[in-house]
C-alpha cells in the first residue's frame, strides 16, 4: 500500500500550511496566554484554574470554524471541555485522529522565567515562549492548522479526519479527555498524539512509551528532643526506646531506590530506548517532627513521593513486587529494630503504549515525514507517558509525533521553534492525505 500522496496533492497541502504560518503563530500565542493549568494539580486550588481548559477548547473551535468540519465542544465536568472537530470523508478510506491535550502544569515560580511572565506567548528569536509552548499547544495548533489546510485545499479525503483537543492529561484524567472522546464515538483507524519529541531527536516517531507508576513510601519514627540523638544511635544507648529519627529512615529507603535504579540500568533494555531509560525518581521527600518543620526534634514521620518508569514489556505486578521486596528488606535492618516497616502505597499506574514499529500507522507516518521533509525520521521510544496508551487501549493504533523538545516541557522558559511547528503541520497534512486517501 502506498501512503505517499500524489505530488500535486503534497504541493497544494504544503503551500496551504506554509501560507497559514502567521495565523498559526498568532493562534499559538493566544493559546499560551490562556493559563490552562490542570485544576486537579496537587497543591493548586481547583477554583483558581477551573474553566481555562474549556477556554482553550473554545479557542481551537474558533480556529477551525468555517472550514467545513463538524465541531463538538463537550465536557464531562463544567469548565473542562474537550474540542472535537470532524472533517467528514467521502467514504472508502481510513479514518485518522490527531490528538493533543489543552492542559498544562503550573509554571511557578514566575521569577524563573525570562521576562517574568510564563503566559506571555511572546514571539522572539523564531520561537514562541510560555508554559505549554511545547507541551503541547504547539503540537495542538500544528494539528488544527493541518486539518484547516486539508479542508481549505479543495482536496476531499476518503476517510474522516478527526481532531481531538482534550483536558486532564497532565493529571492522568484520561477518562475526562481522550477516553471520553472515544466513548462519545470519536474513534478511528489510527491516531497521532502531538506530544513533543525526545531530546535531541526532533520530529521523531514514537510508537512506544514506558509505563509510569506513582507510589508513596511512609516511614514512621518516634519523636524525642534532638539532644537525645546520641542516645538513639550510639552502641549501648537506649536506642528506639527513646526515639527514632524518620529522616534517617528516609535516607536508607532512598539509598535502596537508587540501588534499584542502578540495577535496572544494567538489566532493563529495549530497542527503542537509550540505555538507562528506566528509572526510579523520588520527587518529594518530607520528614519533620510532629511539632513542625524545625530540626530540634527527631522526625516522627518521613514520606517519599516517587515515580518509576518501567520498560514497555514489564509486567506491572512484577515491578511492584520487586520494589516492595527491596524496601521491605530495608525495613529489616537494625535501624528499624522494633519499628513497623515502611508502608508503600501505589497511587497510580499509567500503562505503557506499545505500537509495533512495523505497524501501518508507523509506515504511513514515515512516508508522510519523508515526503514533507526529504529525510527519514528517527523512530524511538517516548521519554514520558502519553494519551497514545489510552487510544491503543480503546482499540485505536496510536503513536506520538510532534514539534518541540520534551526537555523543555514542565521547565521554566518553555518555548518552541516556529519552523518546527510548521514542519509538524506539513507532516500531519500529508499524513491525512496518505492515510485517509484522496
Ligand atoms: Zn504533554
Amino acid at each position: 500500500m502506498s501512503y505517499r500522496p500524489a505530488v500535486d496533492v503534497s504541493d497544494r497541502l504544503t503551500a496551504r500550511v506554509e501560507g497559514s504560518r502567521d495565523a498559526l503563530v498568532g493562534a499559538l500565542s493566544e493559546a499560551i496566554a490562556i493559563p490552562s493549568v490542570v485544576p486537579t494539580f496537587p497543591g493548586e486550588r481547583r477554583e483558581d484554574h477551573l474553566g481555562r481548559e474549556g477556554d482553550v477548547a473554545r479557542l481551537l473551535a474558533r480556529v477551525l470554524e468555517g472550514c467545513g468540519c463538524e465541531i463538538d465542544v463537550f465536557g464531562l465536568e463544567p469548565g473542562r471541555e474537550n474540542c472535537v472537530a470532524v472533517l467528514r470523508g467521502r467514504g472508502g478510506g481510513r479514518s485518522l485522529i490527531l490528538n493533543g491535550h489543552v492542559d498544562v502544569v503550573p509554571p511557578q515560580p514566575d521569577s524563573d522565567w525570562t521576562g517574568g511572565d510564563p503566559w506571555s506567548g511572546r514571539v522572539d528569536d523564531g520561537q514562541v515562549w510560555g508554559r505549554g509552548a511545547c507541551d503541547m499547544k504547539g503540537g495542538l495548533l500544528a494539528e488544527a492548522f493541518a486539518l484547516r489546510a486539508v479542508a481549505e485545499s479543495g482536496i476531499r479525503l476518503r476517510g474522516d479526519l478527526i481532531f481531538q483537543a482534550v483536558v486532564g492529561e497532565e493529571m492522568m484524567e484520561h477518562e475526562l479527555g481522550t477516553t471520553a472522546c472515544l466513548e462519545r464515538g470519536y474513534r478511528a483507524d489510527a491516531a497521532v498524539v502531538a506530544e513533543p519529541s525526545p531530546h535531541g531527536a526532533p520530529l521523531a516517531i514514537c510508537p512506544t512509551t514506558p509505563g509510569v507508576m506513582w507510589f508513596t513510601v511512609t516511614a514512621m519514627g518516634k519523636g524525642a528532643h534532638s539532644g537525645m540523638r546520641a542516645e538513639t544511635i550510639r552502641r549501648g544507648g537506649a536506642g528506639s526506646a527513646v526515639g527514632v529519627n524518620a529522616a534517617d529512615l528516609a535516607w536508607l529507603l532512598q539509598g535502596e531506590l537508587l540501588a534499584l535504579e542502578r540495577d535496572w540500568s544494567k538489566r532493563k533494555h529495549h530497542p527503542l530506548f537509550r540505555p538507562g531509560s528506566f528509572t526510579v525518581h523520588t520527587g518529594v521527600v518530607y520528614a519533620a517532627p510532629a511539632a513542625g518543620p524545625m530540626p530540634f526534634g527527631l522526625a516522627e514521620k518521613a514520606v517519599l513521593e516517587c515515580i518509576l518508569w518501567h520498560a514497555p514489556d514489564d509486567d506491572p505486578d512484577t515491578v511492584r513486587h520487586e520494589v516492595e521486596a527491596r524496601l521491605r528488606a530495608v525495613g529489616e535492618r537494625p535501624e528499624w529494630r522494633g519499628r513497623e516497616g515502611p508502608r508503600i502505597e501505589w497511587r497510580h499506574h499509567w500503562p505503557a503504549a506499545k505500537e509495533a514499529v512495523d505497524s501501518e500507522i508507523v509506515a504511513a507516518l514515515r512516508a508522510a515525514h519523508a515526503a514533507a521533509h526529504g529525510d527519514q525520521p528517527t523512530v524511538e521510544g517516548f521519554a514520558a507517558v502519553a494519551d497514545s496508551t489510552y487510544l491503543q487501549r480503546g482499540g485505536v493504533p496510536a503513536v506520538t509525533y510532534g514539534p518541540g523538545d520534551i526537555a523543555l516541557a514542565h521547565a521554566a522558559d518553555e518555548r518552541i521553534a516556529i519552523d518546527e511547528v510548521v514542519a509538524a503541520a506539513r507532516t500531519y497534512a500529508l499524513l491525512a492525505a496518505g492515510w485517509c486517501g484522496t
